[in-house]
């Protein structure tokens, strides 16, 4: 089992203060969560960066990604160290995830920039259910959202500064290995922790 905070912003991200060397040494020292997605908006540019630093540590693991900005709302694409085709359609970018042996996740559906229930129209591989900048109802109402399409809930803290990663985590029945994680997130073999409140789905 491993423990993932599977949306985080770097600086490569225009909106974020979290560098790659502070998400890393964040991951080195934390007691339990060894395992991080980074979704920076629209770009996989962070990763590079990213992955080199940690790749000297054996007992942490990035996991590359993006957000993307679709017109109906924000979609995590996990697994990807390639942007995919424009236009950004979220069928487009779904098709896109299945193809590339990715898992594409609704960020945040009740909260600004969220696809709320046009999610319900698509082929999604997960619902982001604890979104660390998401309101408790917001999240709340994302929970009910996957349940009702019979999907995964995932946690992300959305981290735009370095004191938010790992606020929220994905408890996920994996070992160490981005495809093994993937794999187990597509079969939702996952639950949804806050690490401040006590929330988990
Ligand atoms: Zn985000």
């Amino acid at each position: 089992m491993i423990r993932a905070d599977l949306h985080i912003h770097t600086t490569y991200s225009d909106d974020s203060t979290v560098t790659p060397k502070a998400l890393v040494e964040k991951l080195v020292t934390h007691n339990s969560i060894k395992v991080a997605a980074v979704t920076d908006h629209d770009s996989v540019k962070g990763l590079s960066e990213t992955l080199k630093l940690a790749t000297i540590y054996p007992d942490i693991l990035i996991i590359p990604g993006m957000e993307i900005s679709t017109a109906e709302g924000d979609l995590l694409v996990l697994g990807t160290e390639e942007t995919p085709p424009k236009p950004w359609t979220v069928e487009a970018v779904v098709d896109f995830a299945r193809d590339n042996d990715c898992v594409s996740v609704v960020a945040h559906p009740y909260r600004e920039y969220g696809m709320g229930d046009l999610a319900m129209n698509y082929k999604v591989d997960a619902i982001e259910v604890l979104n660390g900048e998401s309101s408790q109802q917001a999240n709340n109402r994302a929970h009910d959202l996957a349940n009702s399409m019979g999907l995964p809930g995932v946690a992300g803290s959305d981290a735009h500064q370095p004191s938010e990663v790992c606020r929220v985590y994905t408890e996920v029945q994996a070992g160490l290995d981005v495809d093994e994680i993937l794999k187990a997130l597509k079969n939702g073999v996952v639950s949804a922790h806050s690490a401040a409140r006590s929330i988990h789905f």
